[in-house]
C-alpha cells in the first residue's frame, strides 16, 4: 500500500532561496534511502509537496519536515492511500512555479507525472494541485506567528466565593470558566460546569445515577449553579448552564422550575444561557422544540454545545437554530496544522454567519489553536490556554500580549 501526504507551508522571511537549493539536495538522499518519491512546488511564498511511499517512511519523513525551521505555518492538507505512485521520480526536484507561464504551469507540473495513465483530475491528490497552482484557496492560508510570539499573563486573581455563602445541602458543586474575547480583554459570559461534592467531574456526577435521576439531578443542580452564580455577582456577564436536551422535555415543569431558581437568586432571563450537548438522540424532539421555545419566550438564549462531534450536528442545526454555537477541543485540536479540521471550522463559521449564530471555541489550550482561529473570524474562546475551571469561583484570566521584537 502506498501512502500519500500533501502539505502547504509558508518559507520563513529569514531564509534565502538559495537555501532551499541545498535542502532539497539533503532531503532527496533521504527520500531515496526511504524509497519516498514525490515534488515540491515553491511559488516564492509558499511551497506546496506531495510524499509518497511507505507508510511508515512517508509519516516519519513528514515528521522531520514539520519540525524544520525553514518553514512555518506547516498544514496538512491531504493523508490518503493509493494502488501506484503518481510521480516516482527519484530525486524530487524543486519546482519554482515562477519559472513557468501562468498558461501552461500546471500541464508542466502534471508532465512530472509518472503514472502509467494520464494523471486526471478525478484523483483528490490533484485536485490540491490545481489549487495550489491556480492560488484560489490563496485567502485561506493564514500566516499565523510562532506560539511564542505572546505572553499570557494573568490577571489579578482568582474570585473565590466565601465558604460560608455556599449553597449548604447541595449535593453538587460547580467550577466556573470564562468565555473571553482575548484580544478586548472582556470576559463574555461564565460557564458554571456541574462537580460532585469533592470536585470531580459531570461524568462522574451522573454515573452514580440512573434512569431519570439524571434528569432530575441535572435540573436540579442548576439552582446551586445559579445560586452561586449570585453569589459571585456576574455584574454584565452572561452565566451559561448545561443541561441535558432530555432534562427539558423529561419534566413538564422543567422551564417553569428554571425560571423560578433564576428569579429567586436575583438573576433575570436574559442573562442566561442554556447549553445543549447531544449526547444522546433527543427522542421527543417536538417536546423539546417546545422546551427551548419556553425558554426563548422568556428571555433565556440556547447554545448548542459540541457543535459538529457526536449527533449534534448538521441535522439538528437543520431543525433548529440556536443564538450560539460552541465548537469544542474534538474539532479545534491542532486546527492549525490540518487541512480537514480549518475546511470544516471554516464551513460552521460561514453557516453561522449566514445563520447570524455566534460561534465560539471551546478547549483551547495551544496560542496557534487560538491564532489561526482568530484569523478565521472567532472571538470567543474558552480553554486552559486562558483559563482553566475554577471550583466555588472564577479563575483569573491569562491575557494574551505580543512580545514586542528587542
Ligand atoms: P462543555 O460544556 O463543553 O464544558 C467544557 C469542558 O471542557 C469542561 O469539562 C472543561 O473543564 C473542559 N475544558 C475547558 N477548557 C479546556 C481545555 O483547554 N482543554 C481541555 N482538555 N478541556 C477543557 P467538564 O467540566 O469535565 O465538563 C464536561 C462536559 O460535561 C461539559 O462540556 C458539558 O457537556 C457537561 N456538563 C457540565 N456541566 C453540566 C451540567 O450541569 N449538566 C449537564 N447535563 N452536563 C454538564
Ligand atoms: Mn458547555
Amino acid at each position: 500500500m502506498l501512502t500519500t501526504i500533501i502539505y502547504r507551508s509558508h518559507l520563513r522571511e529569514n531564509v534565502p532561496f538559495k537555501a532551499l537549493e541545498g535542502m532539497v539536495a539533503s532531503a532527496n538522499i533521504k527520500n531515496r534511502q526511504a524509497d519516498v518519491t514525490g515534488i515540491l512546488l515553491f511559488n516564492g511564498t509558499h511551497f506546496f509537496q506531495l510524499l509518497e511511499g511507505p507508510d511508515q517512511e512517508v509519516k516519519a519523513i513528514y515528521q522531520t519536515i514539520c519540525e524544520d525551521e525553514r518553514h512555518t505555518n506547516v498544514v496538512e492538507l491531504l493523508c490518503d492511500y493509493g494502488p501506484s505512485r503518481r510521480f516516482g521520480n527519484v530525486g524530487m526536484e524543486l519546482f519554482d512555479l515562477r519559472d513557468h507561464n501562468k498558461s501552461d504551469v500546471l500541464q508542466n507540473v502534471l508532465d512530472k507525472g509518472t503514472s502509467k495513465y494520464q494523471l486526471t483530475y478525478n484523483d483528490r491528490a490533484l485536485q490540491f494541485f490545481r489549487t495550489f497552482v491556480e492560488a484560489t484557496e490563496k485567502e485561506n492560508y493564514y500566516q499565523i506567528p510562532d506560539a511564542d510570539s505572546w505572553d499570557f499573563i494573568p490577571s489579578d486573581k482568582p474570585y473565590c466565593i466565601d465558604p460560608q455563602n455556599l449553597p449548604a445541602n447541595a449535593d453538587c458543586r460547580f467550577a466556573f470558566q470564562p468565555i473571553i474575547d482575548p484580544l478586548s480583554q472582556e470576559i463574555m459570559s461564565v460557564e458554571a460546569l456541574l462537580r460532585t461534592a469533592s470536585g470531580e467531574s459531570p461524568k462522574a456526577y451522573f454515573e452514580t445515577l440512573s434512569g431519570d435521576e439524571v434528569y432530575h439531578a441535572d435540573l436540579k443542580s442548576k439552582e446551586t449553579a445559579f445560586a452561586l452564580a449570585a453569589a459571585l455577582q456576574l455584574h454584565d456577564q452572561t452565566l451559561s448552564v448545561n443541561l441535558l436536551p432530555m432534562t427539558l422535555v423529561n419534566d413538564p415543569d422543567a422551564v417553569p422550575r428554571l425560571l423560578q431558581a433564576i428569579e429567586v437568586n436575583g438573576l433575570i432571563p436574559e442573562q442566561i444561557i442554556v447549553e445543549f450537548t447531544e449526547t444522546e438522540v433527543i427522542s421527543q424532539f417536538d417536546a423539546f422544540t417546545q422546551a427551548v421555545r419556553s425558554l426563548k419566550a422568556a428571555g433565556i438564549s440556547v447554545a448548542i454545545d459540541h457543535f459538529g462531534a457526536g449527533s449534534a450536528g448538521l441535522l439538528l442545526l437543520a431543525q433548529f437554530q440556536p443564538d450560539r454555537i460552541k465548537i469544542n477541543r474534538d474539532l479545534i485540536r491542532d486546527v492549525h496544522k490540518s487541512g480537514p479540521r480549518q475546511a470544516i471550522i471554516q464551513a460552521i463559521i460561514k453557516c453561522c454567519l449566514s445563520l447570524e449564530i455566534l460561534v465560539s471555541a471551546v478547549g483551547v489550550e495551544k496560542p496557534e489553536e487560538w491564532m489561526w482561529l482568530e484569523s478565521a473570524g472567532i472571538s470567543l474562546f474558552q480553554g486552559h490556554l486562558f483559563a482553566e475551571p475554577c471550583l466555588d469561583g472564577i479563575p483569573a484570566v491569562a491575557w494574551p500580549e505580543k512580545k514586542t521584537a528587542l
